[in-house]
């Protein structure tokens, strides 16, 4: 990807209305004013204009907007920079080492959409036509039509390695082969989650013996011992990775292979409290409770899991795979089992932790039937992995266990799980998923929109096929701006474009989940809704910088707003561009504010 082209001259060159604003404007306010009064013009203009397609209007009054709401005075105020100034440095030629390529590349796709230069259509090889004629043969010129935008949409989605394909299932037999051969286990064993736990792979040793590992990931596995993170990957999940180092499984080991960012990052850290970016601590009325909002508590009983996923949220709380002492015991469990008696408000238990599947039989029942005899309590809702990381968990005893407290008309007990990509998704896991559904329990997926699930129509591929297993898309989480996890992010506009210009195309059924921002201590803020979050600015680095409000903007007087600061647009097109992807088919991603 050639980025030469991202600097101040042919920013310039390319604008040369807006920086002649900035030559005849006699200080930073008039050319604020300008420069206002600019947007509203080619809004205007563009309204006006009858031969401008809807959607090219809708363009250019977005960059309009985010290019006023990025020169407000309060926005510079609150982004601590002032796109003003530099693009009065810019128009002056002064010296600007600050401003790295990222930034005039944003800049510059944000003053072409002004100027209606923006491409008009998502994807050359996807869009419909205009149709000319009227009845039934315009039906059928619109329905030939269709079937080519779908076979293209198909072809994209077949890219990616799919785990029910044969193919892949043959791969996944002989992995489990050799890892049998070598822990030493039947095929009898390898269906007991109880020797699954057993054999967790628990250092970078055990795991080369039995997969192939890039210098990289070696390097990074082995100062993550040092420095003792937490580490873990089962049997099971272990054969889900191919034998030789290929990109194919890269979501895979993306999701238990820490890079070397990431260790670094977390070595440093002396206190894991500041890994806590939903602030937890801070929404824990009780011990093992948190709440954010009104109907809903989160219940944590076990603090561990049967593996180790790199970027997890309650890292600073899980210290080790399968950790001794995990379980809070059952006092504290009761102790806030009556504080959710005490809250008849709460009407939602979210099982959490640390994975409550993990538990043995005995004590999750203990758990759940207290929880159930809760006569407020409409839903439970278990938080496990157990699905993608040990199927076998799922066995025909603990399926009826959990349904056992289904009452239909009195108490729904569902399953939060998440799957991450479609090559996760194996027989066994849909196997598993099948058990909870012929009793009444609904399966929900919360995926996490990670930069290994998210080139083009990916995350449309997993949707797809989750819905076949049975499992319903529920919400798409934009990774946390946790700086150990910088390897995963995935700019907010990425998940705006592929919602838009991707998931659209599945049948409803099929696109059911909510993009949303987690703004720590309050929760969900959807990224649909544009109301709830604003652009302050595009930094120096390129990276787009926004305040977000919570939901409960609506009904609260106080107006705490959080603000975050994204991964540069550029950086992650240069990424994808490394690794094989045409950039060109992202181009609209800079139209996503
Ligand atoms: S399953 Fe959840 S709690 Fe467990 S390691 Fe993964 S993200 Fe963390």
């Amino acid at each position: 990807m050639d980025i030469s082209i991202f600097n101040a001259k042919y920013l310039k060159k390319i604008s040369p209305r807006v920086f002649s604003f900035v030559n005849k404007a006699n200080n930073i306010e008039e050319l604020r004013k300008l420069l206002f009064d600019y947007t509203f013009k080619a809004e205007q203009n563009a309204n006006e204009d009858a031969s401008d397609d809807a959607s090219h209007i809708a363009r250019i009054r977005d960059c309009g907007t985010a290019l006023r709401n990025i020169i407000k005075k309060s926005s510079e105020d609150a982004a601590g920079f002032s796109m003003l100034q530099a693009l009065w440095d810019i128009g002056r030629n002064q010296d600007r080492p600050d401003l790295k390529p990222a930034f005039y590349a944003d800049l510059l796709y944000l003053l072409l959409g002004l100027q209606g230069q923006a491409p008009r259509k998502a994807l050359d090889s996807i869009h419909l036509t205009a149709i000319k004629s009227n009845g039934r043969k315009a039906a059928r010129e619109r329905s030939h039509q269709l079937d080519n935008l779908w076979y293209e949409v198909d072809r994209r989605m077949a890219a990616y390695p799919y785990g029910l394909d044969e193919e892949a299932v043959v791969r996944r037999d002989r992995r489990r082969t050799k890892i049998l051969a070598s822990l030493g286990g039947t095929l009898e064993d390898w269906q007991n989650w109880r020797w699954q736990i057993k054999n967790i792979i628990r250092t970078p040793e055990a795991l080369e013996q039995l997969v192939k590992l890039s210098g990289q990931q070696r390097k990074a596995l082995k100062l993550a011992q040092k420095n003792k993170l937490p580490f873990g990957i089962t049997p099971y999940y272990l054969s889900l990775m191919d034998d030789e180092l290929s990109n194919r499984d890269a979501a895979i080991r993306a999701q238990v292979l820490p890079p070397m960012s990431y260790v670094k990052e977390v070595a440093t850290i002396e206190d894991n409290s500041c890994l806590d970016f939903m602030g937890e601590e801070d929404t824990s009325p009780q011990d093992l409770i948190t709440r954010r909002y009104p109907a809903i508590c989160i219940l944590k009983p076990y603090n561990t899991c049967p593996q180790i996923c790199v970027y997890c949220q309650r890292n600073w709380e899980i210290d080790d795979v399968m950790a001794s002492g995990a379980f809070a015991g059952m006092e504290q469990v009761e102790a806030a089992i009556e504080w959710i008696t005490d809250h008849p408000a709460i009407h939602e238990v979210l099982l959490t932790g640390g994975d409550p599947l993990a538990m043995g039989n005995d004590t999750l029942e203990a758990i759940l039937s207290k929880i159930a005899a809760i006569p407020t309590v409409e839903r439970i809702r278990i938080g496990s992995r157990t699905l993608v990381t040990m199927p076998m968990r799922i066995t025909e005893g603990l399926a009826s266990l959990i349904a056992q407290h289904r009452k239909p008309g009195r108490r729904e007990i569902v399953i939060m799980t998440h799957v991450q990509h479609p090559y996760e998704i194996t027989p066994d896991m849909v196997a598993a998923v099948d058990k909870f559904r012929l009793r009444g329990i609904p399966v929900y997926n919360q995926l996490v929109y990670t930069y290994y699930a998210s080139r083009r129509f990916e995350a449309t591929a997993l949707r797809r096929y989750l819905r076949l297993v049975g499992i319903d898309p529920y919400y798409t989480f934009n990774t946390k701006g946790k700086d150990e996890t910088l390897a995963y992010r995935v700019p907010i506009a990425r998940i705006l474009q592929e919602q838009q210009e991707e998931a659209r195309m599945l049948p409803g059924l099929a696109r059911t989940d909510e993009a949303v921002f987690n703004v720590p201590r309050h929760g969900k803020s959807y990224l649909r809704s544009r109301e709830y979050r604003h652009l302050l600015s595009i930094l120096p680095d390129g990276a787009r910088m926004y305040e977000f409000h919570s939901w409960e903007k609506k009904v609260s007087q106080e107006t705490t707003t959080f603000i975050s600061t994204d991964v540069p647009i550029l950086d992650y097109l240069q990424r994808l561009s490394k690794d094989g992807e045409s950039v060109s088919d992202y181009e609209t991603i800079w139209y996503y504010f």
